[in-house]
């Protein structure tokens, strides 16, 4: 048989088109023809199983090997096998129409590169790569040793001629171009492999692999080494994800993290994910232990359709507070082969999506049920995931608002049922308004946290990265309830009691007072107040309003804010009238004494929040030493 023909299909050699679109994503062919030498193996499997193949199946390896002098790449399997009918029904059909219909779909899009490394191009992908491919295939029907080689350079041409083959299957041979020559090479192609192939379903060979073993023992009794070579099998062809978690230790968990992520520490905890309705989808999500920010982003969910690696950018299809954890989706349904955009709007990403946020959800709620000790523990590790979710999911909020966790200075933790049921009676204002008092810092706020602590309030502690967002988030949610930093305002404005304070001072002692302080200061920005607090506070309070600090907070982390961040910073100066040393500057001999008291109590209360340094710092010390001797 020897036969030549043009494959029918309406765009022209679209070769040269394909090559115009893709050149970053040239890798993927390799990803593509072993794809179909497993697929083809699982179909003989199949058939075995059915019944409907009565030969012996045999050992069903795929094998990558290449040829640096030839100048060739051969992806080999034992699976079905075509004949030259099929060949030119599947390949000259199928491949190349497909193909076809993928570019006049895809041309004017921008991002084609994109699709098309996700999606491939199946078996023409071959041809980005070759100047030459040849397919030799015997099909499990065929008796003896009669097969079909088809011959084609990627142009609507090809040759179809009959040869031998021993064994059943499906030998590709490409023949690399000079363009991508540097695919001839045996780290590229086990690179490849790993990248892509790490976890299909039927094992993959390339190359051998050299093991020292033990051989015996020389004559003093030592062990004795040989090196033995055996095939290096690339793959792991039953990745944990595809087997039931009912089969399944912890250990395999953390086993299969490590096969992940060699690198990392063990994780927190997991969720094995199995749906087979209404839509396909299995995988396992680990809670990472996060230490810091540069590890945040250093291990990706990893997306498999049946097995193959597809990608590691799963936005749209994971919620984006869940793009922080670890882990494998493996599922059929995510449609690759379209823009991001679409895939936002697809059916079957939002119901994933939803299913994650709810599966994620279920396993928090259950292990704070089970083990709330266990879950404290764990808390400081993944109150980012879970406040994060809370902050951008509003089904999420939904779900935790039941266990997320307040933890105070005290390391104690409570839910928010449990935080507003302690604080509620010492802490409502006039006006029947819960105040939550929080710190950012609590070895630099100290001073403040332990005024609070004198009137028995309590200071949450708030000292993630996420947690002004969050605050803003409760105070949204939770009724009657304002959340303030401790060092907003002096504590008795902060929760204003029903009682005030008598101020000693009269009223022109107070004027008097503030003109002392504004005159020492010397600063605009600094609003200067006296104030009645308790004798043993502190004279002197150095304060910045809530809502100036939320502006500043949220002009740091973006989100149109900016104007903000370029105002300088505003501060309040509360002066404790009721403070014996404020009495004693009132009554200073000289001016000039005054002013210098009223600047060592105010430099005393910017040291106190690490706000001096420089000449100032110097100048406060000089004073200080004058003043002591
Ligand atoms: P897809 O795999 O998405 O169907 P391809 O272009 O990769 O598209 O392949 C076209 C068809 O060619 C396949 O559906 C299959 O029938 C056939 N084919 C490709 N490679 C092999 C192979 N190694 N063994 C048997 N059949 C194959």
């Amino acid at each position: 048989m020897k036969e030549k023909g043009s494959i029918s299909i309406h765009t022209e050699n679209i070769f040269p088109i394909i090559k115009k679109f893709l050149y970053s994503d040239h890798e993927i062919f390799l990803r593509e023809l072993v794809s179909n030498a497993v697929d083809a193996t699982q179909k003989l499997k199949k058939l075995t199983a059915l019944g409907q193949y009565n030969g012996e199946p045999g050992d069903l390896t795929v094998e990558v090997s290449f040829d640096k002098d030839k100048k060739t790449i051969t992806v080999s399997d034992k699976g079905i096998g075509m004949t030259g009918e099929e060949i030119k029904k599947y390949i000259n059909q199928i491949a190349f129409s497909g193909a076809a219909e993928f570019l006049e779909k895809f041309k004017d899009k921008a991002d084609t590169n994109d699709i098309i490394g996700k999606f491939g191009l199946g078996f023409y992908s071959a041809f980005m790569v070759s100047e030459k491919v040849d397919v030799i295939s015997k099909s499990y029907t065929t008796e003896g040793d009669e097969a079909a080689h088809w011959t084609c350079d990627g142009s609507t041409e090809f040759e179809l001629t009959s040869t031998t083959k021993k064994t059943r299957g499906t030998d590709v041979v490409l023949h690399i171009n000079k363009d991508s020559e540097e695919f001839l090479d045996e780290f590229r192609i086990k690179g490849i492999l790993e990248k892509y192939c790490k976890f299909l379903p039927v094992e993959i060979k390339f190359g051998t692999k050299e093991e020292s073993v033990e051989d015996g023992t020389d004559k003093d009794g030592k062990p004795k080494y040989k090196t033995v070579k055996s095939d290096r099998i690339i793959n792991n062809p039953s990745p944990l994800w595809t087997k039931s978690p009912s089969d399944l230790k912890d250990e395999d968990y953390l086993n299969f993290y490590k096969e992940l992520y060699p690198f990392s520490e063990p994780p927190l905890f997991w969720i094995h994910l199995n749906v087979d309705y209404p839509f396909n989808l299995t995988g396992v999500l680990y809670f990472p232990k996060v230490k810091n920010d540069f590890e945040l982003n250093k291990n990706k969910i990893q997306l498999y359709s049946r097995q193959v690696f597809i990608t590691d950018e799963v936005k749209n299809v994971v919620p984006d507070f869940l793009m922080l954890l670890h882990g494998v989706l493996d599922s059929p349904d995510i449609p690759l082969n379209v823009s991001r955009s679409y895939l936002q709007s697809d059916a079957n990403v939002k119901k994933i999506s939803q299913h994650i946020t709810k599966k994620v959800a279920d396993k928090l709620q259950d292990m704070f049920k089970k083990d709330r000790e266990a879950f404290e523990k764990k808390w400081d590790d993944i109150n980012i995931f879970v406040k994060y979710g809370m902050i951008s999911e509003e089904k999420f909020h939904e779900r935790a608002k039941d266990f997320v966790l307040l933890k105070n200075t005290e390391s104690k933790y409570f839910t928010l049922e449990e935080y507003k049921e302690k604080v509620k009676s010492n802490q409502t204002d006039k006006d029947k308004n819960t105040i939550y008092l929080y710190t950012t810092d609590s070895q630099r706020q100290d001073s403040f946290i332990q005024a609070a602590k004198n009137r028995s309030y309590d200071v949450l502690l708030m000292e993630g990265v996420l947690d002004s967002h969050f605050i803003g988030n409760l105070e949204q949610k939770l009724e009657q309830t304002q959340i303030k930093r401790v060092d907003s305002e002096t504590i008795d404005k902060l929760i204003p009691a029903d009682t005030k304070m008598e101020q000693v001072l009269s009223e022109d002692e107070q004027k008097n007072v503030k003109s002392i302080f504004e005159k020492a200061i010397n600063n605009t920005n600094m609003t200067v107040t006296v104030e009645s607090l308790a004798p043993d506070d502190f004279p002197v309070t150095i304060t910045m309003s809530e809502w100036m600090r939320r502006m500043k907070d949220m002009a740091k982390t973006g989100g149109g804010y900016g104007f903000y961040g370029s105002m300088p910073d505003q501060y309040g100066v509360a002066i404790n009238g009721n403070h014996a040393l404020i009495q004693k500057i009132l009554k200073g001999d000289t001016e000039e004494n005054q002013t210098k008291l009223a600047k060592q109590v105010y430099d005393l209360a910017l040291l106190s929040q690490n706000m001096l340094s420089g000449a100032d710092l110097t100048s406060f010390i000089r004073r200080s030493v004058e003043l002591v001797g």
